[in-house]
């Protein structure tokens, strides 16, 4: 199964603002060289019909903009927090879960559901509890393998189910055109286009080592398999890299009293997220979004791992007292992250030696 999140910055920023929603929304990257500098990350679906898309120019957008049309800059720290909370409610529904990026999960069914029905019966249990508990929609894909179940979720957008079983998949492959064989980049499409090959049915038709002359044994063979809809890759969970929190101050503020109470609140959230997981950091750092919304870090190592707070927390007040004689802005939003992962010395068990 592919979930895949709709137009999920915009989403995320017509939920917290409902008096966005029906209006055009586009959530951009400032690059910050001038006013309109940088490109449009996601675009909510009224702004698609005015032509406005997702790494398009934003003063490019603009010329296409009509006057309702809502220009945002993109909240990173906010939809992290979100994608994570859904993330955690996904991997609920399969032990084997692959996050793709920040609104893209695979679920590895295999062994929980006995057949395609049942596969869609969890995902209408996923869209309603994710509309219930965020309020947010998501479109579907299921299928024999990541391939397939990644692109029958791009073919019912936003809000879709779609299945597509085994018997299915050279009906639902053989009409679309090569490039959206998802792995084929523009490159390969324009080649495969100059051999007169249009649809994935055409690319089919094509012998083994036809493809292989045409693209090499790497390439050629995999398009051979993908045309098909062979794909082998199996659901694998990503390690994670960091655990971090971020939140909205009440007050812009320099205090580094209410600084430290707020470090405390998250780092006892991201403390406890790393413990679950079985992992320990040596790595920790303040992030301070400012008042113009840059966002800036302090960090800081520990000589060993660990997976308790109370290190953490006798650090913080130096932390972010350098922190404050380095930027003399206020903070709008803070945060915390850990990082430099590993294992907590001494944390074998005894049971691990029997
Ligand atoms: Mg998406």
């Amino acid at each position: 199964m592919h979930v895949d999140l709709d137009y999920f910055y915009a989403q995320c920023e017509e939920l917290r603002n409902p008096s966005l929603k029906g209006r055009p929304v586009a959530v951009c990257i400032y690059s910050g060289r001038t006013e309109d500098s940088g490109a449009v990350s996601t675009s909510n679906y009224e702004a698609r019909k005015l032509g406005i898309k997702s790494g398009m120019p934003i003063a490019f957008a603009k010329r296409n903009a009509s006057a309702d049309t809502v220009f945002l800059r993109a909240d990173l720290g906010h939809y992290d927090t979100v994608s994570d909370r859904i993330m955690n409610f996904l991997h609920t529904f399969s032990p084997v879960m692959e996050q793709a990026s920040i609104d893209e999960a695979y679920l590895d069914l295999t062994g929980i559901v006995s057949s395609f029905d049942d596969a869609a019966d969890v995902a209408r249990r996923i869209k309603e509890g994710l509309l219930a508990g965020e309020g947010l929609t998501c479109s579907i894909g299921i299928g024999p393998n990541k391939l397939i179940a990644k692109m029958a979720a791009g073919v019912n957008k936003p809000d879709g189910l779609t299945v597509i079983r085994d018997d299915q998949v050279e009906d639902f492959l053989s009409p679309m055109p090569v490039g959206r064989l998802f792995g084929v980049g523009r490159v390969t499409e324009k080649k495969l286009n100059e051999e007169g090959i249009e649809t994935i049915g055409q690319l089919r038709e094509r012998a083994a080592p036809d493809t292989r002359r045409m693209f090499g044994s790497g390439m050629g063979g995999w398009l051979y398999n993908a045309s098909r809809g062979i794909d082998e890759e199996p659901v694998m969970e990503r390690k994670r890299e960091q655990y971090g929190r971020i939140v909205t101050l009440k007050e812009d503020t320099r205090d580094s009293g209410i600084l430290l109470d707020s470090a405390r609140t998250l780092l006892q959230d991201v403390v406890e997220m790393v413990r679950k997981d079985g992992q320990a950091f040596k790595t920790v750092t303040f992030i301070g979004i400012m008042d113009d919304l840059s966002t800036r870090t302090k960090n800081r190592s520990m000589q060993e791992y660990t997976d308790e707070l109370e290190p953490c927390m006798r650090m913080m007040p130096q932390l972010i007292a350098e922190f404050l004689g380095e930027h003399s802005r206020s903070l709008r939003r803070m945060g915390v992250k850990v990082s430099n992962l590993g294992e907590k010395k001494g944390q074998k068990m005894l049971s691990d030696f029997t």
